[in-house]
């Protein structure tokens, strides 16, 4: 089965809004199995959404547009494809009763438009607005009309199309996405490289931004037996690459370690040198971290880890500001000023100067505090100075996580070679 989307709105070609309805859709389908063959985006105009509407109908099973059901004069997604299949519009009551309603009585008259919809169509209900999508099954073919806001279309497609599209394929897909740091994508390939060749459930590793993530999706009757196949698949990764597997679906690393603090109720303060205040920018991002993160000291001068952090001139003469000695006492530093019970370091060359043979760009020193001990990992990027930064920050994170969970902070690159000795065998 195989699907076409149509973005309606001339501002999506004026470049004034980006399409993240297409992507949202394109990522539903995909994860359900069904095949996106185009995408279009075309304006408000009477003609080329006719075209559109009769090329994309012709070529696909199923096609879904998005926009242009509010109640304006250039809204005219319903009428072209009422056209298409030659069929009325049909007014209906109960459509109209119900955007009385979430317009609390104060119905100008053009929302009647929107109670409109063609001959022999259900109406999709919208919890979050006005016009109620369309689903119309013809000729063979399912035509889906959905409304251009995001916060309206996106519940619309998960809590009444799915399920519907579901239906019609005759399976469950479900899938879970691991993510994972400190390992890139062609190590972890190689590592799950037997489990890959698994038809179902899938495998599929992806390259993020500084991390991996593994999507396993399974293909089955019910949600039960497809989430079992899933479960299946995963303790055998976990095996694998726990160490690494930080956690599941769309958290990201910076807020699922500032959870793990709030949870255990651990303060933290920073002291940041080459991430200039990244790293507490991104604590703070996290609801709620008012908690537990205190101060974050943005030193960059050699002069203010002195100053501020009580770094001694005697350590940055010795080992230079980029070293684990001076990362250490950055660390302690923080903590002292902050009375917190995690103090965070970090000190590096982002680049793109300032590197040399013995200290290159892309060398970064973090030290974590925490009770009687400071945990210092050496960390290397290779990359551009925002991504040596955005890296930076990563990796402590992902010290604070491993911390946490009493596990070694250095990244143990050996788990690879390790298992492929095992395959071996
Ligand atoms: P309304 O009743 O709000 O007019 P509509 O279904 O007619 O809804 P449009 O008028 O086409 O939808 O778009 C309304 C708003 O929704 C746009 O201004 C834009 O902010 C957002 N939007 C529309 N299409 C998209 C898209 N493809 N991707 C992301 N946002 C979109």
């Amino acid at each position: 089965m195989n699907a076409e989307i149509i973005a309606v709105g001339t501002e999506l070609l004026l470049g004034d809004i980006l399409n993240t309805n297409a992507q949202f859709l394109s990522k539903q389908l995909s994860a359900m199995g069904i095949d996106v063959f185009y995408q279009d985006v075309v304006g408000d105009n009477n003609d080329r959404l006719k075209q559109t509407i009769h090329a994309a109908i012709g070529r696909s099973d199923i096609t879904i547009l998005s926009g242009g059901l509010g109640p304006t004069d250039d809204d005219l997604t319903k009428e072209m494809v009422a056209e298409y299949f030659s069929l009325p519009l049909i007014f209906h009551p109960d459509i109209e009763a119900g955007i009385r309603t979430y317009l609390k009585g104060n119905m100008p008259d053009s929302n009647r438009k929107q109670a409109n919809i063609p001959e022999g169509a259900q109406p999709i209900p919208n919890d979050y607005g006005t016009a109620p999508g369309v689903l119309l099954e013809r000729e063979g073919k399912v035509v889906i009309l959905l409304p251009g806001p995001p916060r309206e279309l996106e519940p619309m497609f998960k809590n009444h199309v799915r399920p519907y599209l579901a239906d019609k394929t005759g399976c469950t897909i479900r899938s879970r996405t691991l993510r994972l740091f400190g390992i890139g994508e062609s190590r972890v390939q190689e590592v799950v490289s037997d489990l890959m060749a698994s038809t179902n459930p899938t495998l599929a590793p992806y390259a993020k931004s500084n991390e991996t993530t593994l999507r396993i999706t399974a293909k089955c009757e019910s949600e039960a037996e497809a989430d079992a196949l899933i479960d299946g698949m995963e303790e055998k990764i976990q095996e694998r690459l726990g160490q690494f597997i930080y956690g599941h679906g769309e958290t990201l690393l910076p807020e699922t370690v500032t959870r793990m603090l709030m949870e255990r109720s651990i303060t933290v303060a920073t002291a940041e040198s080459c991430t200039g205040g990244l790293l507490a920018g991104a604590i703070v991002d996290t609801p709620g971290s008012s908690a537990i993160f205190s101060e974050g000291a943005v030193t960059y001068s050699n002069a203010a880890k002195v100053k501020n952090l009580g770094v001694k001139q005697e350590t940055l003469d010795r080992f230079g500001a980029v070293s684990e000695e001076t990362a250490r006492e950055m660390a302690l530093g923080i903590r002292a000023r902050a009375e917190s019970d995690m103090g965070i370091g970090i000190t590096g060359i982002a680049g793109p100067d300032g590197g040399t043979p013995e200290k290159p760009v892309g060398l970064v020193y973090v030290a974590v505090a925490y009770g009687d001990q400071v945990y210092v990992r050496r960390c290397m990027t290779a990359g551009d100075r925002a991504k040596v930064r955005h890296a930076s920050v990563l990796h402590a994170f992902d010290c604070v996580r491993r911390i946490l969970l009493g596990m070694d902070v250095q990244i143990a690159r050996e788990i690879c070679a390790n298992h492929l000795t095992f395959e071996r065998k």
